[in-house]
């Protein structure tokens, strides 16, 4: 007999089965396929709560459970529940199976340890058809793991936190738009996922955070939100710090709005070019492809005030390239604002103005070790990438547990 699980070996745990084998089907690879349905009878049992054998288990309905195949036969098993009556201790429960790690789960622990390893390197729908199941089932299977394993995120070692408002999309509630996400910069861990944004989503954090909040310090974020009064009241200890790439965002903001009035007072042929190649102006030039660089140096050639916005933009990159301390940054980053604010590009001047009332939290950057830049960057991407493929399930809180695994998570795969 195949064993359905390391459980069945101990004590009380022994089975009788009977083998009923149906006619072959074929699968949707063409394959042939056999179904077994092997009946599970338990010939003793116990009270869960004092240990005395019941006499007499009351008969309930039958359970269907998957195990995993045996060779090319898909194998389910009927088990025969029961509800007890404890004369020893007095006590009524109901018959639980230890090869199942949830009582209301469909396949045996087995099977679901062998889906969420495969999940690793093969897709959801790859493998409901290796196993002939729903793909509802090896979703689920996955998703009980995930909760599992980060039901309690360790938060007492987190010095660096990273804070991200990511946006969704445009439907449904209001509150589920935008997803308020908090990270270790340290390790890279998701320590929360929050439906919505701004303080209130914050609030279960801040709560599990109560312990330990004096251990953090410094938080990283957008510039764009109202964090920093909430981070500095959470964490008493840490410093508020914008980091590159989010204050790189946040001027591209304002170069785009350059580029966009360019686009308006263009030509139509002007236009054209100016709309198509909006990215090859707000990445970095030196990833560009040779058309891309070529269509750059065109704008950049013809809109003086895009020139300017995106020369001043390409600065800051400097800045970070090359800056090695905070006081040498604050000497570049002065001199820099100095050129922007006399710029008659009133975009340009604003960008002054958003480093400027930033300072403080741009220059944390060289206290807390730059090194926290790509990572943001990095799983930013990996976010745009998690959207695309997997927010169409339409189940929200799997969703927010495989944005707890992105870190894991490879990106060259189907999901
Ligand atoms: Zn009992």
């Amino acid at each position: 007999m195949q064993s359905v699980g390391p459980e069945y070996t101990q004590g009380v745990w022994r089975f009788q089965e009977q083998i009923e084998t149906e006619e072959p089907i074929t699968d949707r690879r063409g394959h042939p396929r056999r179904l077994q349905v092997r009946w599970l009878v338990r010939d003793r049992h116990l009270c869960p709560h004092c240990g005395a054998e019941i006499g007499h288990p009351y008969k309930e309905r039958v359970r269907d459970v998957r195990g995993l195949p045996d060779g090319r036969c898909d194998v389910l098993y009927h088990v025969q529940m029961h509800r007890y009556r404890c004369i020893a201790c007095g006590r009524r429960s109901y018959e639980t199976l230890p090869f199942l790690s949830s009582p209301k789960s469909r396949i045996t622990r087995q099977l679901e340890r062998t889906i969420v390893e495969m999940r690793g390197w093969a897709s959801i729908k790859d493998i409901a058809e290796h196993f002939n199941l729903p793909w509802e089932t090896v979703k689920d299977a996955e998703k009980a793991a995930l909760k599992r394993r980060y039901a309690r995120v360790p938060l007492a070692g987190v010095r660096h936190v990273g804070l991200d408002e990511i946006y969704v999309s445009g439907k449904g509630e209001r509150a589920k738009r935008f997803l308020t996400i908090v990270r270790d910069l340290d390790t890279g861990a998701v320590l929360e996922v929050a439906d919505g944004k701004g303080k209130d989503a914050l609030a279960k954090f801040a709560r599990r955070m109560r312990k330990y909040r004096r251990n953090v310090e410094s938080i990283c974020m957008d510039m764009s939100n109202s964090y920093a009064p909430w981070a500095e009241e959470t964490f008493p200890n840490a410093r508020v710090v914008y980091d590159h790439f989010h204050l790189i965002k946040s001027l591209n903001e304002k170069v785009d709005a350059v580029r966009r009035r360019a686009a308006r007072n263009a030509d139509e042929q002007t236009r054209k070019v100016i709309k198509a190649h909006r990215y090859d102006v707000l990445g970095a030039p030196e990833n560009l492809t040779t058309d891309g660089r070529k269509a750059l140096d065109e704008i950049l050639s013809t809109f003086e005030e895009v020139s300017q916005a995106h020369g001043l933009r390409e600065q800051v990159r400097s800045i970070y390239a090359t800056a090695k301390t905070e006081p040498e940054a604050r000497v570049a980053f002065e001199r820099w604002c100095a050129a922007a604010e006399a710029s008659a590009v009133p975009e340009c001047r604003a960008m002054a103005g958003t480093v400027r009332r930033h300072l403080d939290g741009i220059l944390g950057y060289w206290i807390f070790g730059g090194a926290n830049n790509a990572s943001a960057e990095g799983f930013n991407n990996k976010i745009r990438w998690l959207i695309r493929v997997a927010y169409g399930y339409q189940d929200r809180e799997y969703f927010k547990l495989k944005i707890f695994a992105l870190p894991e998570t490879r990106l060259d795969r189907a999901l």
